[in-house]
């Protein structure tokens, strides 16, 4: 049974492994290609996007898939409407993995921002040293607040847009622990951190060490992400799988 992944995330991946002994299944990983060494995965991958819904329903059709796993990023919303809308096209069953998000605990200090936009500018007039745990596509919504002093952690570096002056790169790939990222903070004495909420172990020490020194957080809010069958870890992914092959087997 032909599965198509959309990854780009850890569940992804975990999901890529689970599948790849699995002889029910012949599974391909999906990734946009957003950094330019993509971590080794245990499934065959392909890389770039499908060109739009009516590229992606082509592909459905041309790879014979029958199922397909939207595994991508909360704030990856465009793919996961896109999937949504592709596999109501093609009529293919769709399941989503979705990361439960950071919920805010006792000692957190968090701004909501509706958006990047919104986060750069509850910054504030003043400038502050700030850290941005981002990624690198939206850096440039900070050019237009140029007073503040960026400290940008990124796989790749940016390529294209303006980027603030004050802009430091630190290029570095998850999962960080809490001990660097007390660090981090303290030596380039961050006094405010803006993050999406990704959700997931792999990058939430930076809130913890946030929390522990009382820097507080601009928190971006999450899109509102279209899903089809929703699934909470790869393992409850996999077992839809299994319900999707035997509904086509008949059994
Ligand atoms: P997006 O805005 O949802 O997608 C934009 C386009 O990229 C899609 O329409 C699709 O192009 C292509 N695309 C996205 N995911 C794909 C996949 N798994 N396989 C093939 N093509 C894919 O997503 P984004 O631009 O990648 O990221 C949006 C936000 O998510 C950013 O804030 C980013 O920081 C965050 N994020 C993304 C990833 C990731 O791996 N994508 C990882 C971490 C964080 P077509 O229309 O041509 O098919």
């Amino acid at each position: 049974m032909r599965v198509l992944i959309l990854g780009g995330t850890t569940e992804a991946s975990a999901l890529a492994r689970r599948l790849a002994d699995d002889t029910h299944f012949e599974a391909t990983l999906s990734l946009a290609g957003r950094t330019a060494q993509p971590a080794p995965q245990a499934l065959p991958t392909r890389i770039g996007g499908f060109g739009g819904i009516d590229g992606l329903v082509r592909h459905l059709r041309d790879e014979k898939i029958v199922a397909v796993i939207d595994a991508t990023h909360p704030y990856a919303d465009q793919m996961s409407a896109h999937a949504l809308a592709a596999c109501d096209q093609a009529a293919i069953p769709l399941a989503s993995l979705v990361r439960a998000p950071w919920m805010r605990q006792a000692g957190d200090d968090w701004i909501q921002a509706v958006d990047t936009r919104a986060a750069a500018n509850a910054i504030g007039r003043n400038p502050r040293r700030v850290f941005l745990a981002i990624g690198r596509q939206e850096l440039p919504v900070f050019a237009d607040a140029p007073q503040h002093h960026y400290l940008a952690r990124v796989i790749d570096a940016p390529v294209g847009g303006a980027l603030p002056p004050n802009l430091t790169l630190v290029q570095a790939r998850g999962p960080f622990d809490l001990a660097a990222e007390t660090a981090l903070l303290r030596d380039r004495r961050i006094e405010l951190v803006v993050s999406k909420n990704a959700g997931g172990d792999a990058t939430y020490a930076k809130i913890e060490a946030a929390r522990a020194l009382g820097v507080p957080v601009i928190m971006i809010a999450r899109p509102d992400k279209p899903a089809g069958y929703v699934t909470a870890t790869s393992e409850d992914a996999v077992a839809w799988l299994g319900h999707v092959r035997r509904s086509l087997r008949g059994v």
